[in-house]
């Protein structure tokens, strides 16, 4: 049970969205910018006759940051923190899934997930990475697992991933990061770099990768944790 409940809070990687928010920005009271783009965010999935912007590589980020892109990213992270999903806590967002065309993802891995699952070796509190890139350690192999996404709601898949890869991005200041991630994180950020480049968990299913209803694959992981 527990790993089943880790499962899913470690994979639901759900998202959302909205088209060109930014240009109902009118009034240049900061105040009310923010406000607005708040009110504008919410999650793109396929199922919606809108959703270009998750099949497109969005734009690369600029620094210094604009007033604009700052703006988005408060209103990005507040709309993280308050993201819900059935099964836990989200590992992460990509503006896209916002509707937001821009190199920009949120992730988190919190210290109950490494309790629960065996392939996590980091905890992170949630974490904006601007223009992030990675390149896979191939000779380390990949693993398949569970992934949900809140761009593709009411269903998981299983995904393989490469289990190591070296990764780099910028923080909010500007400020480079570089790492090598395993595990989990490694699986996260394939996933969400995958959203900035058009890519779902779904365009990655091999033939022996199962694919179904929520509810179905956790009956499929709650049975096979019991063997
Ligand atoms: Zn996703």
């Amino acid at each position: 049970m527990k790993r089943i409940i880790t499962l899913f809070l470690t994979l639901i990687l759900f998202y959302g969205f909205s088209s060109n928010a930014s240009t109902t920005i009118i009034n240049n009271k900061k105040h009310n910018r923010e406000t607005m783009m708040k009110n504008s965010l919410h999650l793109v999935d396929i199922s919606m006759p809108d959703h270009a912007v998750l099949r497109k590589s969005a734009e690369p980020v600029l620094f210094p940051l604009d007033n604009k892109t700052k703006e988005f990213i408060e209103t990005f992270k507040t709309f993280f923190a308050g993201l819900k999903s059935p099964y836990g806590k989200p590992a992460g967002l990509a503006a896209p899934q916002v509707g937001y065309s821009l190199r920009i993802i949120i992730i988190q891995i919190p210290p109950e997930a490494k309790e629960k699952r065996k392939d996590v070796y980091d905890t992170l509190p949630p974490t904006v990475l601007i223009n992030p890139t990675y390149v896979p350690i191939i000779n380390a192999g990949e693993s398949k697992d569970w992934e949900g996404c809140f761009s593709v709601p009411d269903k998981m898949g299983e995904v393989y991933r490469y289990k190591q890869i070296r990764y780099e991005a910028f923080k909010v200041d500007g400020k480079k990061i570089t790492g090598v991630a395993k595990g989990f994180l490694a699986r996260l950020l394939q996933h969400e770099i995958g959203h900035l480049n058009g890519e779902l968990y779904i365009d990655c299913l091999r033939p022996d990768c199962r694919y179904e209803s929520i509810a179905k694959a956790a009956e499929i992981i709650k049975q096979e944790t019991k063997n």
